[in-house]
């Protein structure tokens, strides 16, 4: 059995692939033990298959799994989880934005006795403002919310203990955020910091609408504030109307011109009452939608090609 595993998840990135394995390769010569690399192509569809493939007869440490379509990043992270042996696994983004040279630290650390080690960006170079301010605002508004304690500017770069790993791995949710379930499991944990560079080739991964359904899924996963919400939202609006009612009252005994009186008054109450109830059925709906993934107990993923563990398979 290794000592390390390394994850990192693929999706178009033919680009990164050959300089991305330089550099783990160095890595993987200096660590104290013996070390895997498993590879997680999630439903490529440029030549990254085939780069695998090569690295996998090249250099026998480098297993690779394909997921059977494009299932996202998070559960590529976990497909990978599935199957690592190490004793340590460490997840890190094909890109090189998660410097491997962070990792030595981070071995460092769990040595010392943490089961935990994540890494937190204190900078993000060259990327748009857009991109730094929303990931801003969401890592505190997620820290606000969450019923467990999330640490900012954190990804899933991170080096975990196999004891982490197996709880990860014996969790059947489906919706999986995988930095909050890092962070719900507990133990000791720390951090490491470092300044995140742009990336190294290729286009972003992470479509505006994957990174806006994946930060909703956080907040629906780790938080019952937003069903709350409507609570709160009905509560105001009752204090409203009676406020109004009392107002109207008002006017229509001493001042019986009142212009707020009539059709407009009206109309902005029914608007915003349903606004409230749209919102209200939205947030549900949410939750509910989870509910119905969770129930329908659908495998996570689909495999179609797994090398270099024990079944090896592939599948046309
Ligand atoms: N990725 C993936 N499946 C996806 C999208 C991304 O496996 O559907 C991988 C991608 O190949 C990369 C990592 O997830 O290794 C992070 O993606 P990216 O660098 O585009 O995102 P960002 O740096 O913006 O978080
Ligand atoms: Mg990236």
């Amino acid at each position: 059995m290794p000592k390390y595993t390394l994850i990192v998840p693929i999706y178009n990135e033919e680009e990164t692939i050959p300089e991305m394995y330089r550099r783990l390769n160095s890595l993987m010569d200096r660590l104290d033990g013996s070390c895997e690399l498993i590879l997680i192509n999630d439903g490529s569809k440029d030549k990254s298959i085939f780069l695998l493939r090569d690295l996998h007869h090249k250099d026998p440490r480098v297993c690779y799994l394909s997921l059977a379509r494009n299932f996202g990043h998070q559960v590529a992270v976990t497909a990978g989880l599935n199957f690592a042996r190490g004793k340590a696994v460490i997840i890190l983004d094909a890109d090189l934005q998660d410097p491997p040279e962070l990792i030595p630290e981070m071995i460092e650390k769990w040595q010392q006795g943490y089961q935990v080690v994540y890494a937190q960006r204190t900078k993000r170079h060259k990327e748009s403002w857009f991109k730094r301010f929303t990931a801003y605002g969401f890592y505190r508004l997620l820290k606000g919310l969450a019923d467990v304690d999330i640490p900012t500017d954190t990804g899933d770069f991170c080096l975990m203990d196999r004891c982490v790993v197996d709880i990860l791995n014996a969790m059947p949710e489906r919706n999986r955020y995988i930095r909050g379930l890092r962070s719900w499991v507990g133990f000791q944990q720390t951090s490491v910091k470092f300044e995140r560079s742009p990336r190294y080739a290729g286009e972003v991964k992470y479509t505006f609408r994957k990174s806006f359904s994946l930060a909703i899924n956080s907040l629906i996963s780790f938080s019952k504030v937003p069903l709350r919400l409507s609570t709160y939202l009905g509560l105001f609006s009752a204090v409203f109307a009676l406020f109004m009612a009392i107002l109207v009252l008002y006017w229509r005994v001493h001042e019986t011109k009142s212009p707020l009186t009539g059709f407009a008054t009206i109309m902005i109450a029914v608007f915003f009452l349903g606004s409230v109830q749209l919102i209200s059925i939205g947030i549900l709906g949410e939750y509910i939608g989870r509910i119905y993934e969770e129930i329908k107990g659908r495998p996570m993923y689909t495999l179609s090609e797994i090398m270099g563990f024990e079944q090896e398979k592939v599948e046309n």
